[in-house]
């Protein structure tokens, strides 16, 4: 099928885009990289008045350190952060997990921000931002809000994000001595959205676990942070048997869906196998 007619406006700066957004209000459609907008476009799941391109928009570009934040403008490409230095040594678990998203045309494509502002529950990026606890900005032409990515995700396909807004950037914490992290997906093939993932963060002293953050997605309707998990972890030392209690409690946590890609009861198996995969990650580096 064919995408149903649209107006088509190229923003130079965020003003503009902004100020655009504001004349078309609920028809309007921000462009990034159109690799999920252009196909619900195309098969009308969404039938827009307008298309903003903000590929134009120099301000949203970017990776760089700003004092112990890393800032990640919203149009970065999924392959500039695959191949970014300050990310592999800043925010490895971005590195990880970024490899599996999609395929190399996609990701060459795709950014960061329409990968958050999509919220595809099976999405990796959205599951890596709750776990780094990033802070995400979002711009309208009244000003700008920073908003915590575990509060930024509200369920399926659903975000904070208000019809005026534009994401702008995202703010991750850089990497400390003792932060180890740990990722996992299971997916039909490699580059296929994830049936079910887990993207960890902890924080080790003296062999003990200070804190640790780990969050399933895939099988959740939004990147779920394990509670029960990290309450099981919470100064243990590391060890075979503080895999087996965070993997036991993380029962509590899960909520899994059942759909075509598996049952809940399954889902919660694999997700059990996933998170033992990635406590090995952290108790073994
Ligand atoms: C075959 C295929 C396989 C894929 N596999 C995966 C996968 O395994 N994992 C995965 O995570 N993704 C996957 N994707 C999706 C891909 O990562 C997309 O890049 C991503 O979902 C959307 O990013 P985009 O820049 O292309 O956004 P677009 O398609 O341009 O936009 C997506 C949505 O976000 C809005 N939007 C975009 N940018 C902003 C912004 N800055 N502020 C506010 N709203 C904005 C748009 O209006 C639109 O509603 C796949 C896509 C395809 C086609």
């Amino acid at each position: 099928m064919k995408a149903p007619n649209f107006a088509y406006l190229r923003a130079t700066d965020l003003p503009g885009a902004l100020a655009a957004l504001d004349s078309y209000g609920t028809g309007a459609r921000i462009l990034a990289g159109g690799q999920s907008l252009m196909p619900a476009l195309n098969f009308r799941l969404d039938v827009p008045e307008v298309l903003i391109d903000i590929n134009g928009v120099a301000a949203l570009t970017g990776i760089e350190i700003q004092g112990d934040v890393i800032r990640i403008g919203a149009l970065t490409r999924h392959a500039e952060l695959e191949a970014s230095a300050v990310i592999a040594a800043e925010a490895p678990l971005l590195a990880a997990a970024v490899r599996h998203v999609a395929h190399p045309a996609i990701r060459n494509r795709g950014t960061i921000g329409g990968s958050l502002s999509l919220a595809d529950p099976a999405a990796e990026l959205p599951a890596c931002m709750v776990a780094l606890e990033a802070e995400l900005v979002l711009a309208s032409s009244a000003g700008s809000r920073t908003i915590g990515a575990a509060a930024f995700f509200r369920g399926l396909f659903e975000t904070d994000r208000r019809p005026n807004e534009i994401l702008v950037e995202v703010r991750v914490k850089r990497q400390t001595p003792n932060r180890r992290h740990g990722f996992a997906e299971l997916s039909r093939r490699h580059g296929d959205f994830a049936v079910v993932g887990i993207a960890c963060q902890a924080d080790v002293a003296d062999a003990k676990v200070a804190a640790l953050r780990l969050v399933v997605f895939g099988s959740e309707s939004f990147p779920r942070v394990a509670s029960h998990a990290a309450a099981a972890a919470q100064g243990r030392v590391l060890s075979r048997a503080l895999r087996d209690d965070i993997v036991a409690a993380l029962l509590e946590d899960l909520d899994p869906s059942d759909n075509l890609q598996g049952g809940a009861a399954t889902k919660r198996q694999w997700a059990q196998i996933l998170a033992g995969r990635v406590v090995a990650q952290i108790t073994a580096a």
